[in-house]
């Protein structure tokens, strides 16, 4: 049954995530919160993907050992859907450097490095929007209903 979209954010494991087997963990924090998974997949991106997603930060000193760490090995790009979604995850993500990211959060308790931060997610809506359209085609994102939904909202 199709439902109307709540607001979106992209979320992808990044090279270190994926080697260090943190896909399922990662996924499980998201579903247990009770956001629904829109879109999935795991593939080795290209480098102008990446120059596009953080372009951003291209004049930023670490920007060129940022492109070829995403570089290094398949990625798990994601789209998860719910209310103040963008928000609520980069709470659940954690600060940016793992020395400062709580425990609890994904970076402070899997990472110790800002360099090797396992996670990626978009900070506001529109970057979520033009992350979305980086990393998946519109046929790739599966507009759906979830049974937990009447539970998981008023
Ligand atoms: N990064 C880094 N060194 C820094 C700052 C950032 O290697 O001093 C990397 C890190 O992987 C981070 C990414 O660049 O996740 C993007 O930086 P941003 O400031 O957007 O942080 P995020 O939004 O990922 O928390
Ligand atoms: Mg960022």
């Amino acid at each position: 049954m199709e439902a109307k979209p709540r607001e979106r954010t992209f979320i992808m494991v990044k090279p270190d995530g994926v080697q260090r087997g943190l896909i399922g963990p990662i996924i499980t924090r998201f579903e247990n919160r009770g956001f629904k998974m829109v879109a999935l997949k795991l593939m080795s991106p290209k480098k102008d993907m990446l120059l596009e997603h953080y372009e951003d930060l291209k004049d930023r000193p670490f920007f060129s050992e940022l492109v070829t760490y995403m570089h290094s090995g398949p990625v798990v790009p994601m789209v998860w859907e719910g209310e103040d979604v963008v928000k609520i995850s980069r709470q659940m993500l954690g600060a940016t450097n793992p020395a400062d990211s709580k425990p609890g959060t994904i970076r402070g308790d899997f990472s110790i490095d800002i360099s090797r931060n396992v996670i990626h997610g978009s900070d506001s809506v529109e970057a979520a929007d033009k992350e979305i359209s980086i990393w998946f085609a519109e046929q790739e994102i599966v507009n759906w209903r979830s049974i937990d939904e009447d539970w998981i909202y008023e």
